[in-house]
């Protein structure tokens, strides 16, 4: 069956509640040894108002998935081919000015490190200001205004002095909370937040993944997770996708995910969880190290360090298939 769907199907499907769908993503690096296909050949969609987390490993592709949905993929880097649909609109093949509308209107991104995405030299509530004032035709008092809302919001207190404070007051974990408030100036149908506690100790961790998860339920943004951290996706999200070296090898909701994972890679990974949401947990129960992507294995890239491995995976890489009645898992394992 082809991967590609027609505008009606995908209006139709827009009409259900469908945000977003990737297709076939493949985002490349050219480098000086060779190309590096740092995400190949991923899909995967979103309902509106929906939970995702994407985990694995540093270098596995999900940072570099959610920069291209984004279209903020830099060179030496480019989107070699697939279709990203948010709501029924092409996000690849639109032009920069509406990709611009939607950065930041629509769709918002927040990343791990808060203070290098703020401007030392501006207030707080300036930086939050400008970005309401970029996409809607307010006064600055309008706008000043909505920033001490948002900064309610997330939960900073006593916002009306605060939004005068400069980066440089406020703690990482404030910060991140400034950083959020940013994103949702614009009440974006998609929050994407890329590490959002990693740099974060665990207690302050611990508040900004529940007022994350508080705040999508009550302005009903669809919230993606990027991470490292399969306890933090076990928490926030409704669903999960697990990515190995640029390919989607596991796709499930959360709970089936945890009770029954089939990717031997989510294994491992479910493994690697000392204690659920503690901070800087390294992945390292699973042997060995990620492929070096120039050099990656010929059949299934989890090869190398899979305690499962047969003849055949070590020749032809499987496919992404559906498993259970319903079609509602998907693995990448010839195992199944
Ligand atoms: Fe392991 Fe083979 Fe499955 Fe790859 S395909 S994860 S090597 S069992």
């Amino acid at each position: 069956m082809s991967t590609e769907i027609s505008q009606h199907e995908l209006m139709q499907e827009t009409h259900n509640g469908r945000l977003l769908r990737v297709e076939g993503l493949r985002t490349y690096f050219k480098t000086m040894d060779g190309i590096v296909k740092a995400v190949d050949g991923v899909s995967f969609d979103m309902p509106e108002g929906s939970s995702l987390g994407i985990v694995g490993e540093s270098g596995c592709g999900k940072s570099v998935t959610s920069l291209s949905i984004m279209r903020l993929v830099e060179r030496p880097g480019w989107i070699a081919g697939g279709r990203i649909w948010f709501h029924d609109k092409d996000l690849l093949h639109l032009p920069e000015e509406q990709m611009r509308q939607i950065r930041g209107d629509d769709i918002s991104m927040v990343f791990q490190e808060p203070m290098t995405s703020l401007n030392p030299v501006y207030t707080l509530g300036d930086q939050v200001a400008e970005v309401v004032r970029v996409h809607r035709k307010v006064s600055r008092k309008e706008a000043m205004n909505r920033a001490i809302e948002l900064f309610k919001l997330v939960g900073i207190p006593s916002p009306e002095r605060r939004i005068k404070d400069y980066p440089h007051n406020m703690s990482g974990g404030m910060r991140q909370r400034v950083m959020i408030a940013m994103a949702l100036a614009n009440d974006p149908d998609l929050l994407i937040l890329d590490e959002p506690t990693t740099a974060l100790d665990v207690t302050i961790q611990a508040q900004i993944l529940e007022l994350v998860k508080d705040l999508q339920q009550r302005v009903n943004t669809a919230v993606m997770l990027i991470t490292h951290d399969l306890g933090v996706v076990t928490e926030m999200s409704d669903r999960i996708i697990v990515m190995y070296a640029g390919r989607v090898v596991e796709d499930g909701d959360v709970l089936s995910v945890l009770k029954d994972p089939l990717h031997p890679y989510t294994k491992g990974l479910l493994a690697s969880i000392p204690s659920l949401g503690k901070k800087n947990q390294r992945l390292n129960v699973i042997a060995g190290a990620v492929p070096n992507p120039l050099r990656m294995p010929q059949g299934c890239k989890f090869a190398p360090r899979c305690p499962y491995v047969m003849d055949v995976c070590r020749n032809e890489e499987p496919e992404l298939l559906t498993q259970g009645e319903h079609g509602e898992r998907k693995v990448r394992c010839w195992l199944y």
